[in-house]
């Protein structure tokens, strides 16, 4: 019996430097390059840094490894096509730190598993790849070759394929992620979970039930012409930034804009553009014209509200509210939606909202005279038990104004990881579709096993049980993405061996199988030989567009290799003399675009059309209105307003980021727009409720969060009293993830509920 190191799951729990200042109004504008310039200086020296951001998202130069915003079609911005947050991530990556196998013996897996998520992450990148025996608390450098031959080794010492899993995080490019899922099916399982799991699934199962397709159906385009964009559960001043460039155009073209979020957003408010000084003089352009502070999950209610009152209007004036001609040829149920609609209770919805009523009326005048409306969302509306339902809703909505698949309307779930959709097209999914499979094994002459694999809650569960042996990593942070912090670290430590493909340090690489191997591969950002010459890899944006990516800096080490090499190199020592030619797709990625093109549909001419310098949209039906749904209609659905009840005395916690996070890469300790700097084990609370719960503003407080009779606890928080809805608190991840529970999981989706957790406080002594 393999004894557990003992490596800290979870972040530690002491306090830094807690400085508050009132929220901002304002988002970008001077600070953003002020924060930009201190974050390249520190990382990577400010002439490196420029000369490096003048390349990103450029159409000769690499993609952003941070969200999936899409980059202008025409001009891009000679000033700099990126923002704040975009700048830190690529800081991160070109970083002059090093983690060198001198730092590894110097710091053992368990003193290093002690440190924050933030110190660990600022260590450097990873010059070579390194190796954790069984029992050992040191790594120890390894060959390239010997890591390969272990990894080959355990996959074949398995009793069947599905005792190995395989995640991706959404930074995996196109051209690694095909190889890396083609790996998987030619090994013999579906054990394909990715973060999208722990996003936008329900965005996925929502939108491909209504109207056909997992994706958005809009163009930044539509963006710029669109007369009504509501902003749901989204906070794209800081997890999308260069979106406020995008609805600056729309107010300016005479659009109007309604964000709907429990906290009022500097983003959502006014956006200073830094590339104009006339907008920093002027302080810049008001974006929101209606905020609407909802109740934690209180989405569904405010839209059916407005439904009603979009009704009401309707059936004043038959026609002129609801676009009936697209209704009668292009939708089902709509009926049954009406009826629904006609017999739901006014006032209970306004209730259930947290919203006033005047307010929702306000908005509704907008619904019902607009014709061209975007719907924008994000975690807010996803991560809960009702995810799915909340984005059919949203599509409700939009299918009763005809506003989907005609310019300036549409949906717009927003990706927060630069390729999580890309990776999803390239077959990254645990419930492959047959077609797809039958393309890959008459194509490669395999057989892939037609059984689903697990998803990520799946998986940790599967550790649980110990049915996992192998889990294999290629990027992400795991640990501390993953919902009940404690209980997956415990998960994951069941592994005989897991395999990390990353670039810099993080907890996952401390919380481990008994065998750990580490595989340091190329950043976005790095320049890429093979044999055949410099790559290039290719992602896909929110808005559908497939684009290359060319990366230009000298790697940080020799000893690195690129993710598509990675994966070939495994192949190859797994498979030996097989049907798939691994080593063919190592030395040209052309060929791993020619085998995309071959077994994926929307890919025709991949190699000439990825050249193209903007790159091409793929298929999208919801976008021209030929609906991919069984009978090739839009789908209206009856949905229940959620209503779920707490506890008297506990509150609703929503996790959410800083504006120095990306996920779970901690980019510094601030979170400028919000006041709160040098501390993250913070709760922000209702003023209100700290006085009815008997607390003050900085108390010292346990988090315990109750689910089905279980208790977790999160210990030592500070009160920020904040502008939140009354009811609800806010706290950041990945220190906040031990509260929420495994089983809490969106019906229909099995994304974690990180937005809805019933906690109460407890005061620390
Ligand atoms: S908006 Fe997103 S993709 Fe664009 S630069 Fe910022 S982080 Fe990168």
């Amino acid at each position: 019996m393999t004894t557990k190191r003992k490596v800290q799951i979870l972040p530690p729990e002491n306090f830094e430097n807690l400085k508050l200042s009132k929220a901002k109004k304002k988002a970008v504008g001077v600070p953003a390059i002020v924060s930009t310039m201190r974050h390249i200086s520190k990382e990577m020296g400010v002439w490196k840094g420029i000369k490096l951001l003048n390349k990103m998202n450029q159409k000769d130069g690499f993609d952003c490894p941070g969200c999936a915003w899409p980059d202008p079609d025409g001009k891009r911005s000679g000033l700099g096509e990126y923002c704040e947050n975009g700048a830190k991530a690529i800081a991160e990556e070109a970083t002059s730190k090093r983690v060198t196998p001198d730092f590894f013996k110097k710091h053992s897996v368990e003193e290093m598993s002690t440190w924050t998520d933030y110190k660990i992450g600022k260590s450097g990148r990873i010059t070579h790849p390194m190796y954790l025996p069984e029992g050992a608390s040191h790594y120890e450098q390894i060959s390239w070759d010997d890591a390969f031959q272990k990894i080959a080794a355990k996959l074949k010492s398995l009793n069947n394929p599905d005792e190995a899993v395989f995640y991706t995080s959404g930074r995996t490019s196109n051209e690694a992620a095909f190889a890396y899922q083609l790996l998987v099916r030619q090994f013999g399982t579906n054990n394909l979970p990715d973060c999208s799991n722990m996003c936008h699934e329900s965005s996925g199962a929502g939108l491909s039930q209504t109207v056909g397709i997992g994706k958005g159906s809009v163009t930044l385009d539509d963006l710029y012409e669109s007369e009504l964009i509501v902003v749901m559960g989204q906070n794209p001043g800081t997890n999308h930034p260069r979106m406020l460039t995008a609805l600056e155009k729309c107010k300016k073209n005479g659009g109007k804009i309604v964000s709907v979020n429990p906290i009022p957003e500097a983003g959502n408010n006014v956006f200073v553009d830094p590339q104009n000084p006339l907008a920093i003089i002027k302080g810049g352009t008001q974006l929101t014209d209606h905020y609407l502070q909802v109740k934690i999950n209180g989405d569904v209610a405010l839209l059916k509200a407005i439904m009603i009152l979009m009704l009401e209007a309707e059936e004043k004036a038959p026609g002129t509210v609801f676009d009936l001609d697209f209704i009668a040829e292009f939708t089902n149920g709509y009926d049954e939606l009406i009826a629904d609609v006609r017999k739901t209770d006014f006032n209970e919805m306004v209730a259930q909202s947290g919203i006033a009523e005047s307010q929702i009326r306000e908005v509704a005048k907008l619904f019902i005279a607009k014709q061209k409306i975007i719907i924008c969302w994000a975690m807010g509306l996803t991560q809960h038990e009702n995810g799915v339902n909340n984005i059919k809703e949203v599509v409700n909505i939009l299918l009763l104004k005809g506003s989907i698949g005609k310019p300036g309307a549409g949906t717009c779930p927003v990706r927060g990881h630069s390729n999580v959709q890309g990776d999803r097209t390239m077959g990254i999914w645990e419930k492959p579709k047959d077609d797809f499979l039958d393309n890959l094994d008459k194509h490669f002459g395999i057989q892939s096993p037609r059984k689903h694999g697990v998803d990520a809650v799946e998986s940790i569960q599967a550790c649980l049980d110990k049915k996992v042996k192998f889990f294999m990593f290629m990027g992400g942070n795991f640990i501390s993405a993953t919902p009940d912090s404690q209980l997956t670290g415990e998960a994951i430590q069941n592994c005989e061996m897991t395999v990390q493909i990353s670039t810099k340090l993080n907890r996952s690489h401390l919380v481990t199988g008994n065998e750990a191997i580490i595989l340091p591969c190329l950043a976005r950002s790095d320049r890429d030989d093979q044999a055949s010459g410099l790559q290039f890899v290719s992602v896909e944006n929110s808005m559908g567009v497939v684009h290359k990516s060319q990366g230009r800096l000298d790697p940080p080490s020799n000893d690195l290799m690129s993710e598509p090499a990675i994966v070939a190199k495994i192949g190859a020592a797994t498979f030996g003399d097989s049907p798939v030619n691994w080593s063919e797709m190592e030395e040209n990625y052309d060929v791993i675009r020619n085998h995309i093109e071959a077994t994926i549909s929307g890919f025709e001419n991949y190699n000439k059309r990825v050249r193209i310098p903007q790159g091409f949209y793929l298929p999208n039906g919801a976008r021209d209105r030929k609906f991919t749904t069984p009978d090739g209609k839009a789908n209206f659905s009856v949905i229940e307003a959620p209503n779920r009840k707490v506890k008297e005395g506990n509150l609703i916690m929503m996790t959410i980021r800083t504006h120095d996070q990306y996920n779970t890469t901690i980019y510094g300790m601030d979170d400028r727009y919000r006041g709160i700097e040098g501390e993250r084990r913070v709760v922000l609370m209702n003023k209100q409720d700290i006085k009815s719960q008997g607390f003050k503003e900085l108390d010292v407080v346990h988090l315990v969060s109750e689910f089905n009779g279980e208790e977790r606890k999160a210990n030592y928080f500070k009160i920020v009293a904040y502008d939140i809805a009354k009811g609800c608190v806010a706290t950041y991840f990945p220190e906040a993830n031990v509260l929420v529970p495994l089983k809490s999981v969106a019906k229909g989706s099995n994304t974690p509920v990180s937005k809805f957790v019933e906690i109460r406080l407890e005061k620390a002594n």
